[in-house]
């Protein structure tokens, strides 16, 4: 029997990166030790038992949402790439995987595990900038694009310039080492659910972007907009 810790399952349009509008269904994992200063989810972090979930459960939670009708799961956290959440996770993927769901993992960026990479559909890596107070693995960045650049995006959370300038710089040394463009890299304008929408710093990620020649895509969070940048589930 397996046991997964879920936070929560819904159905949701998907609010940010090169998938944005698309419906999906959200397998939320709780539990998350990477510590984000500018966390959205701080309620995932706990690695707390009574958020235990059995994977047939978990499975049946989806089939009951999508209805047969979306086919699209996006695996989050909290970190489901936690070591002590990989088991779990490789178990739903297979479940899901034999149900023909398409499969996106949302990799907090600072671990590749070949294992769950090497059978989702998608990869959505993030890069992460000064602001969250986390280092990204240049090595393990590299290799990332170089084994999954077909079927990823990387993501950046921009809450000032120099987020940008940070993003820019291991944009260009991966760009080098790999003598190609990096794949698809997707900047997030911060969006704080304590302010209102931050149009100047969202124009301000805009026209940096047209200046040091257009390497990135600038897409906000949708869901923010739509529903209020403090709405969970959406
Ligand atoms: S990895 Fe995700 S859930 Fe964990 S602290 Fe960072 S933003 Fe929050």
């Amino acid at each position: 029997m397996t046991t997964l810790l879920i936070n929560t399952i819904y159905k949701a349009t998907e609010g940010e990166g090169i998938h944005v509008g698309i419906p999906q269904i959200f397998v939320r994992f709780q539990g998350c030790s990477i510590g984000c200063v500018n966390c959205d989810s701080k309620e995932t972090w706990e690695f707390d038992p009574s958020f235990s979930m059995e994977l047939e459960t978990a499975v049946s939670e989806v089939e009951k949402i999508s209805q047969g009708k979306i086919k699209r799961v996006s695996i989050t956290g909290g970190d489901p790439l936690h070591p002590g959440h990989v088991p779990g996770v490789l178990a739903l993927i297979k479940e899901l995987k034999q149900r023909n769901y398409f499969i996106n993992i949302e990799a907090a960026g600072t671990r590749v595990v070949d294992e769950i990479f090497d059978l989702v559909d998608f990869i959505s890596y993030d890069f992460k900038t000064p602001s969250t107070g986390v280092r990204t693995s240049k090595d393990l960045l590299l290799k990332m694009v170089e084994q999954y650049g077909h079927k990823s995006q990387i993501k950046s959370v921009i809450a000032h310039k120099k987020d940008f300038e940070a993003t820019y710089e291991v944009y260009y040394q991966t760009q080098s080492k790999l003598d190609k463009v990096p794949g698809t890299w997707v900047l997030t304008p911060c969006y704080e659910p304590s302010e209102p929408f931050p149009m100047e710093r969202f124009q301000q990620i805009l026209q940096l972007n047209e200046e040091f020649g257009a390497p990135f895509r600038v897409i906000g969070q949708q869901h923010k907009w739509v529903y209020g940048a403090d709405q969970k589930s959406v």
